[in-house]
Formats: structure tokens, sequence, C-alpha cells
């Protein structure tokens, strides 16, 4: 096994001068070293072959006990020196102050084909950033931050990704919904990469204690490294990188809007600098088309984090880093005109997101309308976001709205409730979509092979997470195989896993882990 890093976090940014690992305050530094605590007795579930030859991994290296120790931190790299990353963020809304790896350790960057990568252990034990947890993760949320990253990869939606799930050996307590019930579950570590794990809260926490020296020096590393295509470090090079930033949050969010992925926990920390989808924690998928769903029962109340506030979010995020960067350009309107361009910017890529979702490829004023009605009439009874785009692109030219209809019945999870005034809304919008289509110029064959591009057959619905998660927890790992390669190809027919392609089975409606999710992990 020959794994080469080059750490450039560490090498081009000041340390923790603290070596003992104990919970604080860390002033000045953007990272402690750290050791992985040990486990009792490792075992690996999964790799994610991509992802292992990415990182210049064998298929001998990866059944070797050396990448099993490495992987569940009880062998450490060669030369390699892990650490914790200093960060804080804002949560729902509020300031917290200092967070950090709380139970994240970096191994290092590892150089290979020329890329560099971040590798980093979920679950491997107290770090100085743990505050009042335990610095461990347990199997549900492992499986689920595996399955996912790689899942979202698949689909074209930035992300990090994960190279293998492993069992730590020992037990871990949790009170999953948070009820007074706590109980011991089996842990887990997810070895997960990504170019870095810098988050918008990893740049927040330097301003808040107004140590711009060290604000400077990170944001300098950052577009050093990640956004090479800005030269300078002047207060110019400073907003261009923010324009950056935002132009992928922004693109991140469109992808998850475009695919009804919910992340559950927008908090600043969970928000990453190279805008990719990080930190897989209560997420969950739309079954049925809802603009107020949340999985996450912490946002119960206010639902902050639902699918259609989404993009707000990002914009609220946004400031917080502009606010975070403004000491270092001292000017507010160039950065308020790019959070302003934000929301056109957002409105237009949504609407030309969504045409595509129905196979709108030209312009017409009526578009934005047509797209409107869509979204009131899918919620005025439970439609499955999934089968019913997918089902959507088999419309012809040539049908009639009965036959429209017809196509996604199969997306309705109470097909009686289809009458009335219901169905006359759904028909009459069939009409104008009828009469929409008749302005476009693909064939029906083509607009359908351009449909299902970007609307996916395969996802990883809430439900199918969960029964991989009941498997694994009496040690069948078959289902997280199954659904791994399944996704691997999201927009394929793949007949033969056609039972996939199912509304949620009415078990999972309420059922804890299906539709309720807690931040407890
Ligand atoms: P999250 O909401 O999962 O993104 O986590 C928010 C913060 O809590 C981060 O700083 C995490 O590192 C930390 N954290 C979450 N779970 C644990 C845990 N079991 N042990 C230590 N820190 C944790
Ligand atoms: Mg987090």
């Amino acid at each position: 096994m020959n794994i080469v890093l080059k750490n450039t976090f560490t090498n081009e940014l000041p340390e923790d001068p603290i070596s003992e690992n104990t919970r604080r305050q860390v002033e000045k530094a953007c990272y402690s070293y750290v050791v992985p605590k040990k486990t009792s007795n490792p075992q690996l579930i999964h790799t994610s072959p991509e992802m292992a030859k990415n990182l210049g991994f064998t298929s001998e290296d990866l059944k070797s006990t050396k990448f099993l120790n490495i992987i569940t931190g009880n062998e450490i790299i060669e030369n390699s020196k892990p650490y914790a990353m200093c960060y804080g963020g804002h949560q729902f809304g509020n300031w917290a102050g200092q967070l950090g790896d709380g139970r994240a350790i970096n191994l290092g960057e590892i150089l290979y084909d020329d890329k560099k990568w971040a590798l980093q252990l979920k679950g491997a034990g107290e770090t100085p950033y743990s505050r009042t947890a335990d610095g461990l993760a347990v199997l549900r949320s492992s499986i689920r931050e595996y399955l996912c990253s790689e899942a979202m990869y698949h689909l074209g939606i930035p992300t990090t990704r994960a190279l293998s799930i492993a069992l730590s050996g020992d037990k871990v307590l949790r009170d999953v919904l948070y009820n007074g019930n706590p109980d011991y579950e089996k842990g887990a570590i997810v070895s997960r990469v990504a170019p870095s794990f810098l988050r918008f809260g990893s740049y927040e926490i330097f301003s808040s204690r107004q140590d711009y020296k060290t604000l400077k020096n990170l944001v300098d590393y950052t577009i050093k490294n990640f956004y090479p295509q800005i030269k300078s470090t002047s207060k110019e090079a400073y907003i261009a990188f923010f324009k950056e930033v935002t132009e992928r949050t922004l693109e991140m969010i469109i992808h998850w809007q475009r695919v009804g992925f919910v992340h559950g926990v927008m908090n600043t920390d969970n928000m990453s600098i190279l805008g990719l989808t990080i930190d897989f924690g209560p997420y969950g998928w739309l079954e049925g088309f809802d603009d107020g769903w949340t999985p996450n029962t912490t946002d119960r109340q206010h639902k902050r984090y639902r699918y259609g506030n989404q993009g707000n979010v990002g914009l609220w995020n946004l400031y917080q880093l502009a606010n975070a960067l403004y000491p270092l350009i001292e000017d507010a309107e160039p950065l308020e005109e790019i959070l302003e361009s934000y929301k056109n910017d957002y409105s237009m890529r949504y609407l030309n997101m969504m045409k595509s979702k129905i196979g709108l490829f030209t312009n017409q004023d009526s578009d934005n309308e047509l797209l409107n009605t869509l979204e009131e009439v899918l919620q005025l009874t439970e439609t499955d976001m999934t089968i019913f785009f997918r089902k959507i692109s088999s419309i012809k030219k040539t049908d009639d709205t009965d036959a429209c209809l017809n196509s996604i019945q199969e997306a309705f999870y109470q097909p009686k409730e289809l009458k009335g005034e219901i169905r006359t809304l759904w028909i009459n919008w069939f009409s104008d979509y009828l009469k929409r289509l008749s302005g476009e110029n693909y064939t029906d064959t083509e607009r359908q092979e351009k449909m299902n591009a970007v609307n996916p057959k395969y996802v990883l619905r809430n439900y199918m997470a969960q029964l991989a998660i009941d498997k694994a927890d009496e040690g069948d790992y078959s289902l997280i195989e199954t659904f791994f390669e399944l996704l691997k190809k999201p927009y394929s027919e793949q007949p033969l896993h056609n039972d996939w392609f199912a509304k949620r089975p009415e078990w999972a409606r309420n059922k804890v882990g299906c539709s309720m999710l807690s931040c407890s992990s």
C-alpha cells in the first residue's frame, strides 16, 4: 500500500499549540492534532470501488488488515499526523460559537493522479471540539451517510464522498428521539473524502473572535488551493471568492430541489466552502411532493430547513459568510450586490431546472405560471415526486388529458382522492401542459430522453435506507450492496430493480428513521 500524503492544510495553516486532547476553546488555530481512538473489534462492511480507485487503493489493499486498521483509526498512515478542524457556526439561526470536528478526524490529504483528497474518519473518537458528546457515530447514521453521499455523486450533485464503512466493535449510547429512552447501538466509522472539508463556519469562527490574521490566512489558503483561478490576495480577490462560493452554493441547492433532497440541518457549519453537499444527518427525500416537508424532527416546529425553504436558507447562510469575510473587504456594497443577485439567479435557475423536468426547453412567458400551478396541483393529494417526474416523460404530444393523467396515475398515494375538483384541476393543468408541449421542437422520444436525464428513477428513499439499516443491524449487509449498486445508475431504467421504483409503503409513513429523523447520530 503506497499512500502519498501532501498535507497543505496542516503545512500552510496555524496549529493548536496544545497537544492534550481536552475539550476547550481553541484560539488562533485552524486545527488540533489528535489521535483516533482504538476500537475493540473493527470489521469492514463496505467500500466504494470508485472512491478507492480515485485514491489509488488497489483491490488487494482494500482486503488488507492494514486498510481496515487505517479506516477505523487503529493504525496511522505513515508520516501522518491526524487532526480535527476548528470551526464555528450558526445553528437554526443562532450563533453557536465554537463547534469544530467533534468526532471527525482527518488522516491527511492523499495525493494521487495529480489530485488531492482529504480523508476523514467520522466517529473516530473525542477531540478538543467534542463539547459534551462522545466523538462516536452509530451504525444507522453511518449507513445513511455512506450510501447517500455516493448516491449524490452518481446523481451528478456536488458532494463529499465516502470510501468505506466499518463497525468499530464498540457500543454507543444514543437517545434516538431525545425522549429519555437511551439505548446501546453498534458503533461505526465512515471514512469520507473531499478536496476539503472547510465550511462557512470555518471562517465565521475567526471573524467572531476578531482574529482577522488567521481569517486572512485561511481565506488565502482556500483561494490558493481550491480557487486557483483567483490569482491575488486583494480585496477584489476576496469579492471574487465570495461570488464563486455563492454560485456554487446556489447550484448545489438547485440540484437538491431537482431530485427532492432535503438536507435537514443547513446550519452554517454544514455548508461546504466548495459548494459540496456535506454532513449527511437527518436528511430525507421527498416522497409526496411537499414544500413544507422536513425530515428533521428537531426542526418540526419552525421547519426552517423544509424543502421549499432551502433556497432561502442558502442565501441566509451566505449572508453569514459575507459578514465573516467583511473585515477583509471593508466594503459592503459588492457583497450586497452578489447577495442581491442570488435572488434573481435562483428564481431563473430554479425555473429552468423545473422546466427541464417537464420537458420544456424553449421559453414562453407563461412558463412560470405553468410551473407554479404544477406545484400547487402536485400538493392537492399526496403525489410521489420521483414517480411523477419520471412518468410524465412518457406523455406524447398527441395524448389527451385523460391519457396524461393515466401516465402518472402510479404517483398518487390515494388514487381515490382523484375525483371532483382535484381531478378537474389536474385535467386543466394537463390541458395547459399539452398546449405548451406543442410549442416544443423535440420529438416525444428526444424529449423523454432529455427528461430522464434530469429526473432520477431511483433515489435513496427514506424507507430504503431504513431497510438497509435494519438488516445491517442483524449482520446482513446485502441491502447496502444492492442499494450501492442500484444508485450508481439512478437515471437508468434497470428493469430488474423496478421494485425500488415504488411509492413508500404504508408501514413507513410514520416510522422512526423513515419519516422522522433526529440529529441523534
Ligand atoms: P452536526 O449537527 O451533526 O453537523 O454536528 C454539530 C456539531 O456537533 C459538530 O461540531 C459535530 O462535530 C458535533 N458532534 C455531533 N455529534 C457528535 C458526537 N457524537 N461527538 C462529538 N461531537 C459531535
Ligand atoms: Mg456538521
